[in-house]
C-alpha cells in the first residue's frame, strides 16, 4: 500500500516535470535567455582559468623544453603559437563576456554568437595542438580535453551539439593526416577521435537535460513562491478586514462596545503604571425617537452617522470614541482631568446644538446630553464604577431638561 503511494507520487511528480519541460521547451525565448547568460558566465570563468594556464605552458615550452630535430623545433614553435593564441583569445572572450554580462540588457544573439565562436575556437585549437603533437608523439589528449571542456562548460542543444562535434571530428581527421605519417597510429587516433566526440556528445546531452530540469524546477518554485506571496497578501488583507469588522460598529465606523472596553482596560494598565487619571464622557442624543418617528429609521441612521463624524472630528486623534449602543456614545479622554473633560463635553454640546444636520435635503437640529466622570487608576473595577458615575451624571442631565453637561466628581 505504502509502495503504491510512493509510486503514485513519483508518477505524478514525473508527469508534472515532463509537462513542465514541454512548457519550457515551447518557450524558446526563456531557454535562450537563461542559457545565454549561463553560457556567458561559464565562458568568463573558463577564460579566467585558460589564459594563465596557457601562459604557464608558453613559459614551460620557452624555457624548460629543449628541442633538437627540425620536427621538434617546429612542434615547439607551433605549440607556443597555439598557446599564445589561446591566451589572446581567452583575454578577448573574457573581456567580451564580462562586458556583455554587465550590460543592462543582454543581446541574446550576440551572446549566442560569442558562445559558438568560443566552442569553435576550443575544438579547432584542440585539433591543431594534436596535429602539432603528431610531429613528436602519437598523443591526442588535447582533442579529448577540448571536447570534454566544451561539453561540460557550454549548454548546447543536442540538435546543435551533434553537428558541432561531427564537424570537429572532420577537422581533427583532416589536420591529423597532415602530420601523422604512421598509418597505424593515424588509424588508431582516428578511431579514438570518434570515441572522443562520442564522449563529447554524451556529456553535452546529459548537461542539457540537467539544465532543462533545473530550469523547470526553478521556474516552478518561482511560480509557487509568487502564488504564496499573493495568497499571503490576500490573507493579510482579509485578516485586517476581519479585525476591523470585529472592532468597529458597521454603521458609524466608531469602535464597538467590546473594542472600547478592551482599549480602556489597556489604557488602565498604562494609567496604573504612570499614575495618571483619565475622563469618560457618555453622550446620549435627546429625543432621538422623534427623529425616527418624523423622518423614518433610515434617516435616523444617517443622522447617527453624521453625529459620529462630528464626535470623531471634534476630538483629538488619541481620544477614544465608541458607540455604546443605540443613540448612546462613549468617549475616553486619556490623561485628562474631569475638570477639562467637562470643558470638552461642553464644547461638543455647543457644536452639536449649532450643527445643521441634513437629512434628505432638510436641515434637522438636535441636541445631546452629556454625563462626565473620572476614570481613576486607584479604584478596583475602575471602569465599571466610572461608567456608573457617568451614567448617573447623564441621567441628571436628562432630568435637568437635556442639552446640558453634568459631572459626578
Ligand atoms: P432621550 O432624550 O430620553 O434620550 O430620548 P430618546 O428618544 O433619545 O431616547 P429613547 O431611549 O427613548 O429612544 C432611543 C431611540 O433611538 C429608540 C430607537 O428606535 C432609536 N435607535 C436606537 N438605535 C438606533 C439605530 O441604530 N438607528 C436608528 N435610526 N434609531 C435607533
Ligand atoms: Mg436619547
Ligand atoms: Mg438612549
Amino acid at each position: 500500500m505504502k509502495f503504491d503511494g510512493i509510486k503514485k507520487r513519483f508518477f505524478i511528480k514525473n508527469k508534472l516535470l515532463k509537462k513542465g519541460i514541454r512548457n519550457i521547451l515551447s518557450q524558446n525565448s526563456i531557454i535562450n535567455k537563461e542559457f545565454a547568460i549561463s553560457n556567458l558566465r561559464r565562458l568568463y570563468y573558463l577564460a579566467l582559468i585558460a589564459a594563465p594556464m596557457s601562459l604557464i605552458n608558453i613559459i614551460k615550452f620557452l624555457f624548460f623544453i629543449g628541442v633538437e630535430s627540425r620536427e621538434e623545433i617546429l612542434w615547439r614553435s607551433g605549440i607556443i603559437a597555439a598557446h599564445s593564441t589561446i591566451v589572446a583569445t581567452a583575454i578577448m572572450l573574457g573581456a567580451i563576456s564580462s562586458h556583455m554580462l554587465n550590460k543592462e540588457k543582454l543581446n541574446i544573439l550576440s551572446a549566442i554568437a560569442v558562445k559558438f565562436f568560443a566552442i569553435a575556437f576550443i575544438l579547432i585549437i584542440g585539433a591543431v595542438i594534436v596535429t602539432l603533437d603528431q610531429l613528436v608523439t602519437s598523443n591526442i589528449t588535447p582533442f579529448l580535453i577540448a571536447c570534454t571542456v566544451t561539453a561540460l562548460v557550454f549548454i548546447i542543444r543536442p540538435i546543435v551539439s551533434i553537428p558541432i562535434y561531427l564537424a570537429a571530428y572532420i577537422i581533427y581527421d583532416l589536420l591529423l593526416r597532415l602530420t601523422q605519417r604512421n598509418k597505424v597510429i593515424l588509424a588508431s587516433n582516428q578511431v579514438n577521435g570518434i570515441t572522443i566526440i562520442g564522449i563529447g556528445i554524451c556529456l553535452s546531452i546529459i548537461l542539457w537535460k540537467n539544465n532543462i530540469n533545473n530550469l523547470v524546477q526553478r521556474r516552478y518554485i518561482e511560480q509557487q513562491k509568487k502564488k504564496l506571496e499573493e495568497l499571503n497578501a490576500e490573507l493579510e488583507y482579509k485578516n485586517k478586514k476581519l479585525e476591523h469588522l470585529a472592532a468597529c460598529d458597521s454603521m458609524t465606523g466608531l469602535l464597538n462596545r467590546r473594542e472600547f472596553e478592551r482599549i480602556v482596560s489597556h489604557e488602565l494598565s498604562r494609567m496604573r503604571r504612570y499614575e495618571y487619571t483619565s475622563c469618560v464622557i457618555i453622550v446620549d442624543i435627546d429625543f432621538f425617537k422623534k427623529v425616527n418617528d418624523e423622518y423614518g429609521h433610515p434617516a435616523g441612521d444617517e443622522l447617527l452617522r453624521q453625529f459620529s463624524f462630528i464626535l470623531k472630528s471634534e476630538l483629538r486623534e488619541f481620544d477614544i470614541v465608541g458607540r455604546w449602543g443605540g443613540e448612546e456614545f462613549i468617549i475616553l479622554l486619556p490623561d485628562v482631568s474631569v475638570f477639562d473633560g467637562r470643558k470638552v463635553a461642553e464644547r461638543l454640546r455647543q457644536v452639536i446644538e449649532k450643527y445643521n444636520f441634513t437629512i434628505n435635503g432638510r436641515v434637522v437640529k438636535i441636541t445631546a446630553s452629556f454625563g462626565v466622570a473620572e476614570l481613576s487608576y486607584e479604584e478596583t473595577e475602575a471602569f465599571n464604577k466610572c461608567y456608573d458615575r457617568a451614567d448617573k451624571a447623564l441621567y441628571m442631565a436628562k432630568k435637568s431638561g437635556r442639552n446640558c453637561v453634568k459631572v459626578i466628581w
